[in-house]
């Protein structure tokens, strides 16, 4: 029988913000969005991909071009005058093998996309377990880690049968079968709701809402045992509105559910969406003033619902 294999684009010990206690966190690759403000666009699809960082590449210094002559795809010009290489990233789409990358002496060209197996996980939980205290445990992220649903419940299965404690951040937008499945070996997840208008949703997101809000609405009743926390980011001039937030406290709260966590708007993804060749549409937006965030708090609070702000949910 075939092992079951995922593909992760990076792993962090020692969390304290993804879940109870010291965690280890998984990122999976893939995710049924494309929010544009996204600060892991390298997660997106899943499948191995390269990023590309210009500060490492010494084309133009030192006149490099030996990704441009390893590239099978012909992909990659690389431009001594300009100091940089252009990628083809519609032609890069159908490599397998990366060779662009074995070719970079600098590091330039970095390979995103890591195939673990079960026990490949359980290396890195075994080893990093006593570090976690009583509280810890893995939380899978990503991209969407239910992307990869297959795998992610295979581990998860592994987990409950070592009593560890699991956490998810999911868009939750997946068909039912899939998602409730998923969500019988979690223990805490976060989901999110990015705007509770469609077409205001399908426009940043490039999907509509009904989905998620269908599934938050099958976590909120009994059929799910777990804790649920609804997280809203926070997007100036998209979502941030007070009709959006009180109709989204308004939803949460016809839900019978008790805690939103509001997560602000930071531009940190900025270069990784420029390594992996394309532009952020919000490189210039300007971070979210505390006061309106606690404004939007208080919003919330008013409705009857715990509101946290960043860092702030307890666990
Ligand atoms: S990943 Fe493959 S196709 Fe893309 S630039 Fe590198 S060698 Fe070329
Ligand atoms: S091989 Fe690396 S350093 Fe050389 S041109 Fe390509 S990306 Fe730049």
């Amino acid at each position: 029988m075939q092992e079951t294999k995922g593909l992760v684009f990076d792993v962090q010990s020692y969390s304290v913000h993804d879940g109870p206690g010291c965690r280890t966190v998984f990122f999976l690759m893939g995710c049924p969005l494309r929010c544009q403000w996204c600060a892991n666009p390298e997660g997106w699809e899943n499948r191995q991909r390269t990023m590309y960082r210009v500060s490492k590449c010494v084309c133009g210094k030192q006149g490099c071009s030996r990704c441009q002559g390893a590239c099978p795809q012909e992909a990659i010009t690389a431009d001594t005058s300009q100091d940089t290489v252009t990628i083809d990233w519609n032609k890069c789409k159908n490599c397998t093998g990366m060779k662009c990358v074995d070719a970079c002496l600098q590091e330039a060209l970095a390979p995103c996309g890591k195939w673990y197996t079960v026990p490949d996980v359980f290396k890195v939980v075994n080893r990093d377990r006593q570090y976690w205290g009583r509280e810890g445990g893995v939380t899978f992220s990503g991209g969407d880690p239910l992307t990869q649903h297959s795998f992610l419940t295979a581990v998860l299965k592994r987990c409950q049968e070592a009593y560890i404690h699991t956490t998810v951040e999911t868009s939750g937008c997946f068909s039912e079968d899939i998602f409730m499945e998923v969500m019988k070996y979690v223990d805490f997840a976060f989901v999110d709701i990015k705007h509770m208008d469609e077409n205001k949703h399908r426009e940043q997101t490039g999907v509509g809402n009904q989905t998620i809000l269908r599934n938050i609405g099958l976590l909120a009743s009994k059929r799910w045992n777990g804790r649920l926390v609804i997280r809203i980011p926070i997007i100036p001039g998209y979502n941030d509105d007070d009709a959006n937030i009180t109709a989204t406290a308004a939803y949460v709260n016809s839900l019978g559910l008790e805690e939103i966590n509001i997560l602000p708007f930071h531009r940190l993804g900025d270069s990784k969406w420029r390594q992996c060749g394309m532009v952020y549409p919000y490189s210039e937006t300007e971070p979210v003033p505390e006061e309106k965030l606690r404004h939007i708090q208080q919003m919330i609070q008013r409705r009857g619902i715990i509101c946290y702000v960043g860092h702030e949910t307890p666990f």
